[in-house]
């Protein structure tokens, strides 16, 4: 149906192409096609001065734009590069459907635009944890003298670094999220992990079984490994999914456990990393790679992370002693699992990238005992396995922002004896007055942990700014405090 795929940049000549969404990888996009001398129309439902601007720009390479009307497939049109962010059930892919044209992302424009020397692709999905490992892994690759860059859901637009030429990398760590996976039917990927797969983003996938199915596109066609997390056993597993991928010959499924490892898995002995899975049997069953002690923060979600990233760098033939400096070298992102102050002998931490139970789940359990700070946009999730999970731990909980009841009500049912203090309100200042309430509920050698389980726009522009809200609130009350 439609076009067939383009390999070579002559094939993009004159190409009738739509660009739909003008954010980043779409601006991307229609350059990097107009430069190989493309037709291309960039689409766009909005119609500010922002897009007026952007759109300019664009008109002196030859890109038409379609603005305030995110429905209509201009005529002519051969082939639809979508942003990642654009529901399947756009009025726009409905008319490119009956026109038999094809929608395609950014991805799986960089991916036909490599050469056939270009460098290969570690590939990372997973519901949370992506850009972490994706940067745990470059890390790694750089540590072993590979010349390499973190791309994809992450950093410098992906079509932009592809165009630097086949030369320029020897590999790439690419970060993707279940929309960009949708929209690649073609990527394959020299090895690929999926790092945990829980309910998210339902609206636009439509169903668990669908966002499940776009996160298991990235094990199609790999050629070394499939890696998978053998402790998250919730149906589909991550497991399941390599088990239904297509892939190249001698690829092999690689599992990685918090656990003892068995065959062919890295895992966790005594505090270290072991690989059990790319090791030469007749000489040993087992590789040290590094201490859990190496990785910052040593949660027990980021020590799988650090497994994963391990394994794909493992698959692609790096040597253990740059997998631990690589590990060494990595420092996180601002708003995961950040510590940000000791005041009065609480810490207190702001994981404000935690924005859906799954993520909250993993740094509630990553602390002993917790005044919990958390609420905000739900997006239709449920909190009782959270608050059933994380309820031992709790000291107590304050809550803000617009769905915080569902909090509230899931902790009556399953940790009535838990205090709560229920901030009515959803205004910024919120923030100054829950971390008061905190440090009141908290005893020395707690952790105050926003970690909110929820997005942040009721509130905040971003989880961001949310973040810097917690960060300066502990700022305020170490300041009063000493
Ligand atoms: P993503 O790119 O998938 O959004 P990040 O690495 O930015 O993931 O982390 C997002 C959030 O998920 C953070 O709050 C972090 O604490 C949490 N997180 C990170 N890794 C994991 C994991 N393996 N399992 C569960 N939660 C995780």
């Amino acid at each position: 149906m439609g076009s067939r795929q383009v390999t070579t940049a002559s094939d993009w000549q004159n190409k009738r192409v739509t660009v739909a969404g003008l954010g980043v990888s779409g601006i991307s996009a229609a350059r990097a096609l107009a430069g190989l001398g493309a037709s291309v129309t960039v689409v766009d439902g909005g119609d500010s001065e922002t897009h007026r601007a952007t759109a300019a720009e664009l008109a002196q390479l030859g890109v038409a734009a379609q603005l305030g009307d995110a429905e209509t497939l201009p005529d002519g049109t051969e082939l639809v590069v979508t942003s990642p962010g654009w529901k399947p059930s756009s009025p726009l892919f409905a008319a490119a459907a009956e026109a038999g044209v094809d929608v395609v992302g950014d991805v799986e424009i960089a991916w036909r635009l490599r050469g056939p020397g270009a460098a290969p692709w570690l590939a990372i999905t997973g519901t949370n944890g992506k850009t972490t490992t994706t940067q745990m892994l470059a890390s790694i690759l750089e540590a072993a003298g590979l010349r390499t860059a973190a791309v994809g859901n992450i950093g410098t637009p992906i079509i932009d670094v592809v165009l630097e030429g086949d030369d320029a990398y020897d590999v790439f760590a690419v970060e993707l999220s279940s929309y960009q996976l949708h929209w690649a039917p073609s990527l394959r990927a020299h090895s690929a992990a999926v790092l945990n797969l829980a309910p998210d983003h339902l609206d636009w996938h439509g169903s668990m079984e669908a966002y499940a199915a776009d996160k298991g596109r990235i094990y199609e066609g790999n050629q070394v490994a499939c890696v998978y997390n053998v402790d998250a056993t919730d149906k589909p597993s991550t497991e399941d999914l390599v088990r239904e991928a297509d892939v190249e010959e001698g690829c092999r499924a690689i599992g990685f456990t918090l656990g003892t490892p068995g065959p062919s898995q890295l895992g966790v002995v005594d505090g270290i990393l072991v690989d059990r899975a790319f090791v030469d049997n007749r000489h040993k069953n087992a590789q040290e790679l590094a201490e859990v002690a190496d990785i910052d923060p040593p949660a027990p979600h980021n020590i799988a992370n650090a497994l994963a990233a391990a394994a794909l760098a493992r698959a692609f033939g790096v040597e253990p002693a740059a997998v631990r400096d690589g590990l060494r070298a990595f420092t996180p992102d601002a708003h995961r699992i950040a510590h940000v102050a000791d005041v009065d002998a609480v810490a207190y931490v702001d994981d404000s990238k935690a924005t859906n139970t799954h993520a909250a789940e993993a740094s509630l359990a990553a602390y002993e005992s917790i005044v919990w700070i958390a609420g905000g946009l739900a997006k239709g999730a449920s909190f009782d396995e959270l608050v059933t999970k994380s309820a031992k731990r709790l000291r107590g909980v304050v809550l803000f922002g617009q769905d915080r009841a569902l909090i509230r009500e899931a902790l009556a049912r399953h940790a009535p004896e838990v205090p709560v203090v229920d901030l009515d309100r959803t205004d910024t200042g919120a923030m100054s007055q829950a971390v008061q309430e905190a440090a009141r509920l908290a005893r020395p050698g707690d952790t105050v942990l926003m970690a909110p389980a929820c997005a942040s726009m009721d509130m905040f522009t971003n989880y961001n700014k949310r973040g810097d809200a917690f960060a300066e609130a502990v700022r305020e009350l170490g300041s009063t405090s000493v």
